[in-house]
């Protein structure tokens, strides 16, 4: 992975090769955005440029030489990820990244440690960053990563060079989904609406063999749905439930909440779609380009107010489910609260 791949981060990538450059590499970093933007892969493209045995002239790492080849393998010794344990990263895994620390590279000419998802770090936690940042070795980089950069100790913050990561246009993605995937014209454009800008997510959906079947399935059942009794919303929200379930072979809780959240995200798109139909006629452009026909028949029998409010209980509904709600009840209600009729 080179810093040149990471896609529709021109600034943030700019800043990056600019500091090895100008061999000003800081002792810690802070990337900081949205989820899937391109932040770990940066962070790993960063550390490959580091430790390349053969830079290229702006900085970046040349992707083909032994250390390259092996920090995109994740079995470089010199370039180490930290992920939390069960919503938390622990002291030990704190006190072994300080042993590695006091001894040099083995190959390359940086330590570089990744903190994923650093607002996981506990006070005790950040105390040990904040040791190794009064006195780092000349050698060591550390890069944490974060959405929510505010729950760090303002000691901390202050310490790291801020390399910020945005959303990308519909249309960077788009491009970015042309470059890398062979898809038909109209499931680039479905993907990209649905990717919120996160370039990462983008990528998974459009590899996953499942998505466009999955996508038609959910939209199929949100229309049943909609034709039949409010009841239903018991059975839509089991069948949605029973699609996220975690394969037996990847038993991580969190995969099935981001399933959900991508299924949420169909239903986002078809209300939105709605709105946009409601708001500037029938030949507003739609994410559900597909299902137009029945779109402009199923706007007209819903208020604009009742659009916008089923927009934000799909937003709520996402955040429940990150927050750990049952997925069950909250697909229930949110189910029950969508439709024309509701209250
Ligand atoms: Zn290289």
């Amino acid at each position: 992975m080179r810093l040149s791949d990471i896609e529709a981060q021109e600034t943030a990538v700019r800043a990056l090769k600019s500091s090895i450059q100008r061999s000003s590499v800081a002792h810690a970093y802070l990337f900081s955005g949205p989820k899937s933007v391109g932040k770990t892969s940066a962070a790993l493209a960063f550390a490959s440029a580091l430790n390349c045995a053969d830079p290229a002239p702006d900085g970046d790492a040349c992707g083909m030489c032994f250390s390259c080849i092996r920090i995109e393998a994740g079995t470089d010794a010199d370039v180490r990820m930290i992920s939390p344990e069960k919503d938390q990263t622990t002291i030990p895994q704190m006190r072994d990244m300080i042993r590695d620390l006091s001894f040099a590279p083995l190959s390359g000419r940086y330590r570089v440690y990744i903190i994923e998802q650093a607002d996981t770090l506990n006070p005790s936690s950040e105390n040990c960053i904040l040791k190794i940042l009064e006195e780092p070795p000349p050698y060591a980089v550390l890069i944490l990563i974060s959405n929510n950069p505010n729950s760090l100790l303002p000691t901390i913050r202050s310490r790291c060079l801020a390399v910020r990561f945005r959303r990308a246009g519909a249309s960077e993605v788009e491009a970015a989904l042309r470059k890398r995937f062979d898809l038909p014209e109209e499931e680039v454009r479905v993907i990209a609406a649905c990717s919120q800008g996160a370039v990462g997510r983008a990528f998974r959906m459009a590899s996953a063999p499942e998505f466009a079947g999955e996508r038609q399935v959910v939209l199929g059942a949100v229309k049943e749905w909609l034709e039949g009794p409010p009841v239903l919303a018991i059975r839509t929200a089991e069948l949605l439930r029973k699609m996220a379930e975690p394969k037996k072979d990847d038993p991580d809780e969190r995969t099935r909440i981001r399933r959900l959240t991508e299924m949420l995200e169909h239903i986002l798109s078809w209300y939105a779609d709605l709105l946009a139909l409601k708001v500037r006629g029938s030949e507003a452009p739609i994410i559900n380009a597909d299902y137009a026909e029945y779109l402009n028949a199923l706007a007209e029998r819903y208020h604009v107010d009742k659009l916008r409010a089923a927009v934000r209980s799909i937003m709520q509904t996402r955040r429940y489910l990150e927050g750990n709600i049952t997925p069950q009840l909250a697909l229930e209600n949110l189910f029950f609260d969508l439709r024309a009729d509701s209250q």
